[in-house]
């Protein structure tokens, strides 16, 4: 079965770190849509070096509920950076997406929504063209159960921070 995979590369030299993409980001994932805007919610975040002056737009990835055991230290044109500059997870070592309200892990969607869009906000909002939309299509097995995957994952953490007790009446109340 053939997948359309969709793929936003990034051109670091091109990033001068207006921040565009993080307030649209939020923007767009606001309930309601475009209600607020705040980059702590926004799953792109732009990592900036002021020595080098240099940007560097990280996308949110999966969700680990555990720390990495090692790190790898990185060094770019002679700046050393630390791994978890870098790195797409939201892990239990940062608050790094993590919805500040909720607690929920934060994970790019690619702006899913219906009608589809042409292309992820934070690439329509990039001016300089840093950030590359691109769609290339795979084999692939089956179809990836995302939705109810994310829920899980949602619901885990949420009941690590705030504990299963509360998580349950939470959704009574819901419910009712
Ligand atoms: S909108 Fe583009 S140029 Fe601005 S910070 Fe984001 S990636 Fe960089
Ligand atoms: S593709 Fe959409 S969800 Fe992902 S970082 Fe860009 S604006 Fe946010």
């Amino acid at each position: 079965m053939k997948k359309v995979k969709k793929l936003i590369k990034i051109d670091v030299d091109k990033c001068n770190g207006c921040r565009a993409c993080e307030a649209i980001c939020s923007a767009f994932h606001a309930e309601p849509k475009y209600s607020s805007s705040n980059p702590d919610k926004s799953r792109i975040r732009v990592v900036h070096d002021p020595l080098r002056d240099i940007f560097v737009p990280v996308y949110a990835g999966e969700y680990t509920d555990s720390e990495c055991n090692g790190k790898n230290i990185y060094t770019v044109d002679g700046k050393t950076y630390d791994e978890c500059d870098f790195c797409r997870a939201s892990c239990p070592s940062r608050k790094l997406f993590r919805d500040p309200d909720s607690g929920l892990p934060l994970k790019c969607d690619m702006c899913e929504d219906e009608p589809p869009l042409k292309e992820p906000k934070c690439v329509e909002w990039c001016l300089n063209d840093a950030l590359i939309y691109e769609t290339v299509e795979e084999e692939v097995e089956e179809e990836e159960p995302t939705r109810p995957l994310e829920m899980e994952v949602g619901l885990e953490a949420l009941v690590k921070q705030h504990g299963i007790k509360a998580v349950m009446e939470t959704l009574s109340r819901l419910k009712s």
